[in-house]
């Protein structure tokens, strides 16, 4: 029998282990059940694949990524490993054959869609072949706390009533305590062992920034720091993704839309051209990204606010899974707050109650002076983390400053406008209030005649703006549904009396940018010696023809960090290139020669 280091090497072609990763798998091997949290871009796949391939039997997978089914099992062929799906994508006899396949023990991989599970079709099929681990992808999607939460996850906890002899390893990269209590107690994995890696991602810079002009600032921050690159824009809705989708082209840069609203050839194809072409923007709802393990992906910018910080971790680690340098980018404004606030009013109690708590810890992040990763890890569960030196933050503390004033005076005004007018005005009315502006709406409704008109013109319009974001950041004032009429909260009254000190965050609205602001492309090609710089782009050159003649991801046939690799260190001989990160038995044996060929021409 294989060991799993065997494997690691003669499979997969890598050296060595990450970290966490040959425990888990030496616990699953010996039949052990096992929870993982391990981030994004950790290594979480080899944490079954490998068990799967030492074990007797076949590997089931469940996850919710039809989409991706295919790409994950040509990845997996293209490394000489038996792999099929099933799936609501495949017409009759492609599940036939799939399903003679498993029977027959030709398969050392299944994935499976979590609805096929409620089909007893499906439960016979796998009651007649031998099961060697159930790996339960994106595990989070079992917990109703989270955000990804999928019914038919439910239904998996039945797995080992079935088959008490196999297994079990359930993977996520979501893992709040909440969430990591729930996905436990749900799939009854409470006797399992728990592995729990760091979540830091250090390769990812982290900022957040005020937004005034959203467009222009995103475009500048594509076009200083980000030109060429691939990356993901995320939006909250169908209109703006179409928007900034086709803004982003007018302006030369190639970007395509992805969301909900779009048919699903569309949808997949968009999909299929941000996995195969270098460069490509997908301009998206959260609807895209999930399991998408492109591993060049260069920065995730946000242009609205995420819904809670286990979305911004998981949509923002899609960025920079294979290690190098990468930037996430939010742009975040009072109508962020605004929008979400009336959002979280939404639905039932319970519902609204989790809303609330997601959304005050998403603000916290945006509103902090104190380092983000710090503060991202924390949240995780990691606490007591340095500083990184690799955010906005800690590149540019921001001041905070005594906002009590500001804040009785803003307060005040509602307080007014409620008590002697019987009327709420959203954001826009009360600041021209305190600026004292004669508009034609302040003179309809006699608002000049108030005791607080004008009494706020030391600060400007953009500040009070500041203002009222960090004051309902901080649920000192509130919005009410439909039109974001402001409103005070049971906290108001301590401010409004003096009891109660406002700390706010200076905004800074000239960009800061990363220290290390030189485009990914050069940082990528700085590690790269000179004189090895052409020999990796005629390799470059051959793995795009290659993944094309096979309808396959570049990617999927080397990493640029093998063809770096190979690039600096010139292997003449195939048991030189087998020494190689990445290349295993597999590879080596179909693209060996022809790589050879290519260093061989280069002289
Ligand atoms: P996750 O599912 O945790 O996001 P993946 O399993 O997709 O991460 O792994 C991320 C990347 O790291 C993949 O490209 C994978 O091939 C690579 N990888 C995983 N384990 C190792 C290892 N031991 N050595 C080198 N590369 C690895
Ligand atoms: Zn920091």
């Amino acid at each position: 029998m294989d060991t799993p280091t065997d494997v690691l090497h003669r499979v997969f072609g890598y050296d060595s282990f990450r970290a966490g990763q040959q425990e888990i798998i030496e616990h699953v091997v010996a039949g052990g059940d096992a929870l993982v949290l391990m981030p994004t871009g950790g290594g979480k796949s080899l944490c079954y694949q490998i068990p799967a391939l030492v074990r007797r039997g076949v590997g089931v997978v469940i996850s919710p990524l039809i989409a991706l089914m295919q790409d994950q099992v040509d990845a997996l062929r293209a490394l000489g490993v038996r792999a099929g799906f099933l799936n609501s994508t495949q017409d009759f006899d492609e599940r036939q054959l799939v399903e003679s396949e498993f029977l027959a023990g030709e398969l050392d991989l299944l994935y499976l869609a979590p609805e096929r599970l409620r089909l007893d079709a499906t439960l016979r099929l796998l009651a007649k072949g031998e099961i060697s681990v159930f790996a339960i992808d994106e595990a989070h999607c079992v917990a109703q706390w989270g955000h990804d939460f999928r019914p038919d996850y439910l239904e998996l906890s039945t797995l080992h009533e079935r088959w008490p002899d196999v297994p079990r390893i359930a993977l996520t990269a979501t893992a709040t305590p909440a969430t990591h209590a729930e996905i436990s107690s749900r799939l009854g994995l409470s006797e399992a062992r728990h592995f729990v890696a760091s979540f830091d991602r250090p390769n990812i810079h982290y900022r957040i920034t005020p937004k005034s002009e959203p467009k222009r600032q995103l475009l500048e921050f594509l076009r200083t720091e980000h030109p060429g690159d691939s990356g993901i824009v995320y939006c909250l809705s169908r209109s703006s993704v179409e928007k900034i989708a086709e803004f982003l082209v007018d302006n030369g840069i190639a970007a395509v839309p992805y969301h909900a609203g779009l048919d699903a050839r569309t949808r997949a194809a968009h999909q299929s051209r941000f996995l195969r072409e270098d460069g490509l923007i997908v301009v998206a709802t959260i609807a895209f990204g999930m399991g998408i393990d492109k591993p060049d992906v260069r920065f995730v910018a946000h242009l609205d606010l995420p819904k809670s910080v286990e979305g911004y971790y998981q949509e923002t680690g899609r960025a920079g899974r294979d290690g190098l340098p990468a930037t996430v980018w939010m742009a975040y404004g009072l109508q962020d707050v605004v929008q979400h606030r009336r959002m979280a009013m939404e639905g039932d109690e319970a519902h609204r109650r989790r809303q609330a708590v997601h959304l005050d810890s998403m603000l916290a992040l945006c509103e902090t002076v104190g380092c983000r990763r710090v503060m991202l890890l924390d949240y995780f569960g990691q606490k007591g983390a340095e500083p990184c030196g690799n955010c906005d933050t800690c590149q540019s503390p921001p001041e905070s400053w005594d906002g009590t004033v500001p804040a009785q005076k803003m307060l005040s005004t509602v307080l007014r406008l409620a008590r002697e007018r019987r009327q709420k005005f959203g954001v826009g009315q009360v600041v021209d209030i305190l600026l004292g502006k004669k508009t034609a709406k302040v003179l309809q409704h006699g608002h000049e005649t108030l005791t607080v008109f004008g009494v706020g013109a030391d600060l400007g319009n953009a500040e009070w703006h500041g203002v009222a974001r960090q004051l309902l950041a901080q649920g000192l004032l509130a919005v009410e549904s439909d039109y974001g009429a402001l409103v005070l909260t049971d906290d108001s009254a301590s401010v409004l009396r003096g009891q109660r000190e406002v700390l706010l965050r200076r905004d800074t609205l000239r960009p800061t940018r990363a220290k290390v602001a030189a485009s990914s492309k050069a940082q990528a090609a700085a590690e790269l010696p000179a004189e090895a710089a052409p020999l990796f782009e005629r390799l470059r050159s051959w793995r795009g023809a290659t993944a094309k003649e096979q309808g396959v991801p570049a990617y999927v046939i080397f990493h640029d960090a093998t063809l770096r690799e190979i690039a600096t260190t010139r292997p003449s001989s195939l048991s030189e290139l087998s020494r190689i990160n990445g290349v295993g038995e597999n590879k080596l044996a179909k693209y060996g020669e022809s790589l050879l060929e290519v260093l061989q021409n280069d002289t």
